[in-house]
C-alpha cells in the first residue's frame, strides 16, 4: 500500500495498481486481496491503494505510476447501496471501513476513482470492476437518481469492464498489455488506442466500439447466431418493458456461458463478451491456498468489522444454482457451483489453527447457498433454457452431494484446535428438505442456536415473481427443523428473512404474511424493504411494472406506498430497515 513496502520488496515500480473502495484486507472473501495475491503468484507486482482521497490525486499517485494498467473497484458493495438505505436516508456506517465509519469512499467510486487514474496517469489503461461495475455493464435503473443510466464502462470511461469474478480477466489482462509494452519501441508507451485494441475479446469482460464493423474483424469474433442484439438506451428510455428483456437476456448470457452481446447508445456501442469459464476444482483449490494473512493491512489502527465477522469463515464454493430475481450473485459469479476440493478446505482449515488470532471457531463455511457444495448439473447448462436450476421445481438434472458435505463439515469440525464450526451461509432449504439426514446432521451439529433462511414472502405468486420456492416447502422445513431440534434436546430458531414492498406484492399480501407470523407468534426482525438494485431482474420488473413474462403487475413504487407495506411489518424504527448486502464473497450479510 505504500512506497516504503515496494522499497522493502526491492520493486522500483508496480505493474498494476488496484484502487478499491474498501479498506484492504488481505483474506480471499475480499475481491481485492484476492486479486493482488492472484497477481502476484503469476508474477506482476502489484500495489493496492484503499479508500483513497478523492478530493485530489496524491493517493493514487503515492506508489508512482504502474506499468501495465490500473484496476478500480468501488468495493464488495455497489456504493449507492453501500451509503443508502432502501427508503434512500444516509448510512451511518460502512462495514468495509477501519472504525466501522461512514464516508470513506465516494458515492459512484467506481466512476470517481476511474477519473482520478486519468488525472494522474495519463494514458494508463483503466479497467473498472467489482459488483459495481459488473451489475452496472449493461443500460440499468438506478433507484438512487430513478433514471436509467447507460453502461458504467461509457459513465466511467474506463477502457474496459471486467464482469463477474474477475481472476482469469485480469490476468488475461496482465499478459496482453505485458506482451504489447515489450513489444513496444518506446519504453514510454503512452498510445491509449493500441491498450484498447489489444484488450478486445478477453472473455467476461466489456469494451465500447463506435462501429459494429470492428467487432467482425476481432480474431475470435462472434458468429451472427452467437450475438444477443440487447435493446438500445434509447429504446429503454422510450419503452420500459424492453429493460426487462435486456435484463433477461444478459442473465441468459450468463447462464448459457457461450454468447456475445452487444447494446447501443446512440453511436458508440457496448459489447459484452462471454463470460470467463468457470474455475476448475485444482484453480480454485490453488487460490485458496496463496498465503493470505486474514488480516487488514497492519497500517490499520481501528477494527474493519466485515474483516472482524469474517475472518475465520471458509469459502467451500462459489456460483448459485437459483436464480432469485432480486439477487446479484447469479448474474455475478455464475449459475454453475465451482466447489474446492475437500483436501483443500481441510488444508486451510488447519492453516487457520495455527493463525495468531484462532480462538477455536469456525463462523462458516459455505458459499452463496450453504448447501450446494459439490452440486453439478448433469444435463449441460449450455442448451438449458430455464432461468434457474431450483425453481418451480427442482431440475432433474440437478445433482447435490449433501451427504458428502455432512461428511466433509464432519472432518473438518475434527481437525485438531477446531472447538466449533458453524453454518451460517444460508441454507436452500427445497433443497435440504429432500434430504432429511442432511437436516438432521445441521440441526444437531452445526447450528449455533439459530439458523438463517430465506422463505422472503407468504404468497406464493410474490414468491413465483421472486423465483423462490413455493411457502409449503418452507413450512415442511421448519417441521424437520423443530422435530430435529426437539430431538436432539436443543433450543433453536429459524430467522427467517423477509422481503416486503417487492413487484408484485400488494398490501393483501403484506397482511397475509403478517397474519402468518402473528399466529405462529413471530416478530421477525430481518425485515428487508426492497431496494431495486442496479441490472436484477426484480429491478426491471420494478421499473417497467410487469414480470418477466410481460404481463403487468402492481408496484409499491412510491416511498409512501413502500412504507406502508414495510410497517405492516417491521416496528417503525430505522434499524429495521438495514438492507439486504453480502458479504464480500456472496453470503448474506445481514438486513
Ligand atoms: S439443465 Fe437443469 S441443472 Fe442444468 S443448468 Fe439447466 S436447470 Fe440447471
Amino acid at each position: 500500500m505504500f512506497r516504503e513496502e515496494m522499497v522493502r520488496r526491492c520493486w522500483d515500480e508496480l505493474d498494476v495498481l488496484l484502487i478499491s473502495g474498501d479498506a484492504y484486507v488481505d483474506h480471499p472473501s475480499f475481491g481485492v486481496g484476492l486479486l493482488g495475491r492472484w497477481l502476484q503468484a503469476h508474477g506482476f507486482r502489484v500495489g493496492i491503494v484503499a479508500q483513497p482521497r478523492w478530493t485530489g490525486i496524491e493517493d493514487i499517485m503515492r506508489m508512482g505510476r504502474p506499468r501495465l494498467f490500473a484496476g478500480v473497484t468501488a468495493g464488495a458493495i455497489d456504493s449507492l447501496l453501500a451509503h443508502y438505505t432502501a427508503f434512500r436516508k444516509k448510512r451511518s456506517d460502512d462495514a468495509y471501513t477501519p472504525g466501522g465509519r461512514a464516508g470513506a469512499r465516494p458515492n459512484r467510486a467506481t466512476i470517481v476513482y476511474t477519473n482520478l487514474v486519468r488525472q494522474a496517469f495519463p494514458g494508463l489503461p483503466v479497467v473498472v470492476g467489482g459488483i459495481e461495475a459488473s451489475l452496472r455493464r449493461a443500460v440499468h435503473y438506478d433507484f438512487w437518481t430513478d433514471k436509467l443510466r447507460p453502461s458504467i464502462l461509457l459513465d466511467s470511461k474506463a477502457d474496459l469492464l471486467a464482469y463477474g469474478m474477475a481472476e482469469r480477466a485480469i490476468l488475461e489482462i496482465a499478459r496482453r498489455i505485458q506482451v504489447l509494452r515489450e513489444g513496444s519501441d518506446h519504453a514510454g508507451e503512452r498510445d491509449a488506442s493500441r491498450h484498447l485494441a489489444v484488450l478486445r475479446g478477453i472473455p467476461g469482460t466489456a469494451f465500447a466500439i463506435s462501429s459494429l464493423d470492428s467487432l467482425w474483424q476481432l480474431p475470435n469474433a462472434p458468429k451472427n447466431d452467437e450475438l444477443l442484439v440487447l435493446p438500445s438506451f434509447e429504446l429503454i428510455q422510450s419503452d420500459a418493458g424492453t429493460l426487462m428483456e435486456a435484463t433477461l437476456a444478459v442473465e441468459r448470457q450468463v447462464h448459457q456461458g457461450v454468447r456475445w452481446a452487444v447494446q447501443s447508445h446512440g453511436n458508440r456501442h457496448v459489447v459484452l463478451t462471454p463470460p470467463a469459464e468457470p474455475m476448475t476444482t485444482e484453480e480454485l483449490d490453488a487460490l485458496y491456498a496463496l498465503p493470505y494473512t486474514r488480516r487488514p493491512h497492519p497500517s490499520y489502527s481501528q477494527l474493519i468489522p466485515a474483516a472482524r465477522m469474517i475472518q475465520f469463515s471458509v469459502t467451500s464454493h462459489r456460483g448459485c444454482a437459483g436464480g432469485c430475481t432480486f439477487c446479484s450473485i447469479a448474474l455475478h459469479q455464475g449459475r454453475e457451483i465451482q466447489s474446492r476440493s475437500a483436501d483443500s478446505l481441510k488444508q486451510e482449515v488447519q492453516t487457520l489453527t495455527a493463525h495468531p488470532d484462532w480462538a477455536g471457531s469456525i463462523s462458516d463455511v459455505g458459499g452463496p447457498t450453504a448447501n450446494m457444495w459439490g452440486a453439478r448439473c448433469a444435463g449441460g447448462p449450455a442448451n438449458c433454457k430455464r432461468a434457474d436450476c431450483l425453481t418451480p421445481t427442482v431440475c432433474r438434472y440437478f445433482e447435490t452431494r449433501e451427504d458428502e458435505l455432512v461428511d466433509l463439515l464432519r472432518t473438518l469440525k475434527a481437525v485438531p484446535g477446531v472447538r466449533h464450526l458453524r453454518v451460517a451461509s444460508g441454507v436452500r432449504y427445497d433443497l435440504a428438505s429432500e434430504n432429511i439426514e442432511y437436516v438432521k446432521a445441521l440441526v444437531r451439529e452445526f447450528v449455533g442456536g439459530q439458523l438463517k433462511i430465506a422463505p422472503e414472502h407468504r404468497s406464493d405468486h410474490v414468491l413465483r415473481l421472486m423465483r423462490k420456492p413455493r411457502f409449503e416447502l418452507f413450512e415442511q422445513f421448519l417441521c424437520a427443523f423443530d422435530e430435529q431440534s426437539h430431538r436432539a434436546h436443543k433450543e433453536q430458531y429459524v430467522v427467517p428473512y423477509l422481503i416486503s414492498a417487492f413487484p408484485g406484492c400488494t398490501d393483501d399480501d403484506m397482511r397475509a404474511l403478517a397474519e402468518w407470523l402473528r399466529e405462529r407468534g413471530w416478530k421477525p426482525q430481518q425485515i428487508q424493504c426492497f431496494i431495486p438494485t442496479p441490472g436484477t431482474v426484480a429491478t426491471a420488473m420494478y421499473y417497467a411494472g410487469i414480470d418477466p413474462k410481460g404481463n403487468p403487475i402492481p408496484v409499491a413504487r412510491s416511498d409512501k406506498d413502500r412504507m406502508r407495506q414495510h410497517y405492516m411489518l417491521a416496528p417503525k424504527s430505522e434499524s429495521a430497515w438495514e438492507d439486504t448486502s453480502q458479504t464480500p464473497d456472496g453470503r448474506r450479510r445481514r438486513r
